[in-house]
């Protein structure tokens, strides 16, 4: 386990913000929070590190300090937009150990928290029941703690946390011991992913995977088993990864979504998705013959 203590990050949309010549590698770039100053107009928050005993005021696990800065706001010299993906995708590798209890003290597990809940304040400011402006629960109660992250009307009392909306993602094998891949519209030119998507109100996780498996490639898939999952704030999913068998049925592309699937060998792969995401790495446990 990593305990890295407090630490401060900068966003501005999809981005992290750094001075020029932090590495666009790095996903904790740790800037003084003094440097606030140079971004007028910010929402700055601070958040417990860690989900473990947060409610009762356990802030153990370290804060997060949060600058969320205005999209419309211009960086002052010498600063850089990183974004979030890009910063993600470099720190590559380490989703298995990310799965494990000790992850909300990782570096990037922290930055999904904070980039997920910076993005939740923007789109919280005002209560959905009766639309009074929204305070920080934390600050309502009159501790002042970062522990509670949650937003609390102050005309009528309802109180709203994190949204959170689960998405589904599977990798299905056949018998000849092929893959599916399907590339969608939204991907970079001759890129193949796993079928994903997210799930509906009133369904379970293997319904979705078989749903969304059999509208937008026509298939049918069996033995659906869960085996990772990660948060994947774009803007406030959380990914969870399935592994599943072909039973029945001819890949028909859905057109829409997805713009072709096929089946592929280990030895005949398309161009992947970038490392750090749960596909990846669903497709590497899959290449290395875990799966
Ligand atoms: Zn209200």
């Amino acid at each position: 386990m990593i305990l890295l203590g407090n630490c401060t990050f900068f966003f501005q949309g999809a981005s992290l913000l750094a001075p020029q010549g932090v590495s666009a590698d790095t996903v904790y770039p740790d800037i003084p929070l003094s440097h606030a100053e140079q971004f007028p107009f910010s929402d700055i928050f601070t958040i417990p590190a860690g989900v473990s005993d947060a409610a009762q005021g356990d802030i153990s696990c370290g804060v997060i300090s949060c600058v969320s800065v205005p999209a419309e706001a211009p960086l002052p010299p010498f600063w850089q937009a990183i974004p979030v993906r890009q910063a993600l995708s470099a720190f590559s590798g380490s989703l298995t150990e990310e799965t494990g209890p000790a992850d909300t003290l990782s570096p990037v597990s922290r930055l999904l928290r904070a980039f997920h809940i910076a993005q939740w304040r923007r789109e919280s400011l005002f209560c959905g029941s009766c639309g009074a402006k929204n305070t920080d629960a934390s600050a309502a109660n009159g501790g002042g703690h970062p522990a509670e992250v949650a937003r609390l009307c102050p005309a009528c009392g309802r109180m709203e946390f994190p949204r959170i909306a689960p998405a589904v993602i599977t990798l299905i094998t056949n018998d000849e011991g092929k893959t599916l891949l399907a590339h969608n519209r939204k991907f970079a030119p001759g890129v193949y992913s796993l079928i994903a998507g997210f799930v509906e109100a009133g369904e379970n996780l293997e319904a979705a995977a078989a749903r969304e498996t059999r509208e937008e490639t026509g298939i049918e898939i069996g033995d659906i088993r869960y085996i990772a999952s990660q948060p994947w704030p774009f803007p406030h999913s959380l990914m969870i990864g399935f592994s599943a068998r072909y039973t029945a049925g001819t890949i028909r592309p859905d057109g829409v979504e997805i713009e072709d699937a096929q089946w592929f060998s280990r030895d005949n792969l398309p161009l992947l998705p970038g490392p750090g995401s749960v596909s990846r790495y669903l497709i590497g446990r899959w290449l290395d013959g875990t799966l």
